[in-house]
C-alpha cells in the first residue's frame, strides 16, 4: 500500500525475488513525489546508486556561530559531498525495477485480518486478499498500531526555490545548518530554535529552507516563513521570485510499531525516520533487501504461514532487537535536544562535528554497529562543554 519512496523500495525488491505483489495507491506511481529529497553522497555511492543524483555539493558547511558567544560567523566545512536526488530518475529506477506490475489506484480504508489471509478492503468497496500486507503509506498511517507516548514532536521546515536580490549563500555551496542567531531577538531566542537549510542550484537560482529540527507543537509554516525572511533581511537578501514553495511537516520521535502485529509496515509507517535527522531515503534502500528475504522465506515456509506470522518474521528483520536499541538511544538523544536553548544547541552541533567524520557520518545514516554508536555518544559526551554535558546528561529545561 503506497506509492512512495518506501513503497516502491519494498516492490522493486520483492518483485526481484519473484514474490506475487498486487500494489495499491491512492495515485498512479509515476506521479511525481511532491517532495525533494537530499542524502550524503556516500551514503549513495556505497549503494551504487550515486547517479541518481542531479545535484551534488563537494563546498558543504554549517554555521553554529562561536559555541556559546554568539558572535563567530566562522563556516564548519563538513568536507562531504552531499546531493539532491534528481526524484524523476529515482522513481524511474525503481518502478523499472516493479517490471510489469500494475497498481491499482485506490484509497485503502479499512483492513481485516482472517488468518491465513488479510483483506484491504477501499474506499472504491472494491477489497483485495493477501497472504501479507505492508502498509507503505506514510508517517500518519491509520492502520498501524503504535504505542501511545505522548505528544510526538514534528521536523517543519518552509522553504523557497526562487532568485534573490543577492546570493543567500557562496557560489556553490551547500549549508546544512545555519544556526546563527544574530538577526533573532532576545525573545526569539527563548522561543524553540530554527535553521537554514540551503544551497546554489546554479544559474541564480537557490534553495533556502528555515527548519525546525524537532518540536511539539510544531512551528507553522507561516512563523517558519516570517523567520526565514527575517534571516535572510538581516544579511540584506530579499525573495526578487519564487519559483516552487516547500512546506514541510513530518514526526521525528513516532514511536515504533507494535512488532506483534498481523501488518507489517515499512517507510513512514514503520517509523523508519532516523529520530536524530530527519533522513529516511538512504534507509529505505539499505534496509529493503533483507526484509524482502525475509519474507521470501516466510511466503515459502512449510506448513506455510498465517499472515501474523509472516508479518512478525518480517518485523524481527526490520526493527531487529540491535536497531530497536540504536533507535532508542537516538531518541532519547533527540529528547534531550529538544530541551537546548539556541545558544545550547550550537554549542551542541559545533561539537556533533568536531567528531572524525566516520563517525559523525555514521551517526547520521544510523550505520554505526551499537557499540560503536554507544562509543560516538560517549565520546561527544567527553569532548562537549561541560554545559552541554549537563544538558545531555539531565537535560536543559528552556528559560
Ligand atoms: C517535505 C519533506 C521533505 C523531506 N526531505 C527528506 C530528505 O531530504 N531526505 C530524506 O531522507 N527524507 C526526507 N523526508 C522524510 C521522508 O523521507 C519522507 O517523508 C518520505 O516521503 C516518506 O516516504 P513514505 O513512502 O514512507 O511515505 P510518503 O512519501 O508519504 O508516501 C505515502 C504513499 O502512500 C499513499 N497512501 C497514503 N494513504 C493511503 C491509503 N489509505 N491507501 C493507499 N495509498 C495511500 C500516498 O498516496 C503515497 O503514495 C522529507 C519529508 C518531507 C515531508
Amino acid at each position: 500500500m503506497g506509492a512512495g519512496p518506501a513503497a516502491l523500495c519494498i516492490v522493486a525488491e520483492l518483485v526481484e525475488r519473484g514474490i506475487a505483489v498486487t500494489a495499491l495507491a491512492s495515485h498512479t506511481p509515476d506521479q511525481p513525489w511532491p517532495n525533494t529529497y537530499g542524502i550524503w553522497a556516500e551514503e549513495l555511492e556505497s549503494l551504487g546508486m550515486a547517479s541518481l543524483l542531479a545535484h551534488r555539493w563537494t563546498n558543504t558547511v554549517s554555521y553554529f556561530g562561536d559555541g556559546l558567544n554568539n558572535e563567530g560567523q566562522r563556516a564548519i566545512k563538513h568536507n562531504f559531498d552531499y546531493g539532491l536526488f534528481d526524484q524523476d530518475a529515482l522513481q524511474k529506477s525503481l518502478l523499472s525495477r516493479c517490471k510489469e506490475l500494475s497498481w491499482n489506484v485506490e484509497t485503502a480504508q479499512k483492513i481485516e485480518v482472517h488468518g491465513a489471509e488479510t483483506e484491504v478492503i477501499c474506499c472504491s468497496g472494491n477489497s483485495y486478499l493477501a497472504r501479507v500486507v505492508i502498509d507503505a503509506s506514510g508517517h500518519r498511517s491509520r492502520f498501524i498500531k503504535r504505542p501511545n507516548h505522548g505528544p510526538v514532536a514534528e521536523q517543519a521546515a518552509y522553504g523557497v526555490v526562487g532568485r534573490f536580490t543577492s546570493p543567500p549563500v557562496e557560489d556553490g555551496q551547500f549549508v546544512l545548518m545555519d544556526f546563527r542567531p544574530d538577526h533573532l531577538s532576545d525573545h526569539e531566542k527563548k522561543q524553540p530554535p530554527s535553521f537554514l537549510y540551503a544551497m546554489d542550484f546554479g544559474e541564480g537560482v537557490f534553495f533556502v529552507e528555515e527548519t525546525s529540527l524537532a518540536c511539539y507543537p510544531p512551528y507553522s509554516s507561516e512563523k517558519l516563513k516570517e523567520r526565514l525572511i527575517s534571516r535572510l533581511s538581516h544579511r540584506g537578501v530579499a525573495i526578487k521570485e519564487v519559483l516552487h514553495e516547500e512546506h514541510c511537516l513530518f514526526p521525528m520521535n513516532l514511536p515504533l510499531p507494535d512488532r506483534d502485529q498481523s501488518i507489517l509496515a515499512f517507510g513512514g509507517a514503520a517509523s523508519m525516520v532516523h529520530p536524530a535527522s530527519g533522513y529516511m531515503v538512504g534507509a529505505l534502500l539499505r534496509r529493503a533487501p533483507a526484509l524482502a528475504n525475509q519474507l521470501a522465506l516466510a511466503l515459502a515456509a512449510e506448513p506455510s504461514l498465517d499472515s501474523k506470522e509472516i508479518a512478525q518474521a518480517g518485523w524481527k528483520v526490520l526493527w531487529s532487537s540491535e536497531l530497536v536499541q540504536r533507535h532508542r538511544l537516538y531518541q532519547f538523544g533527540l529528547k534531550r535536544l529538544m530541551s537546548f536553548d539556541e545558544s545550547l544547541l550550537r554549542s551542541f552541533f559545533a561539537t556533533f562535528f568536531r567528531l572524525p567524520k566516520k563517525e559523525w557520518s555514521g551517526f547520521l545514516a544510523n550505520t554505526l554497529p551499537l557499540p560503536n554508536l554507544l562509543i560516538v555518544m560517549l565520546r561527544l559526551f567527553m569532548i562537549s562543554p561541560w554545559k552541554v554535558r549537563r544538558g545531555m546528561a539531565l537535560g536543559a529545561p528552556r528559560s
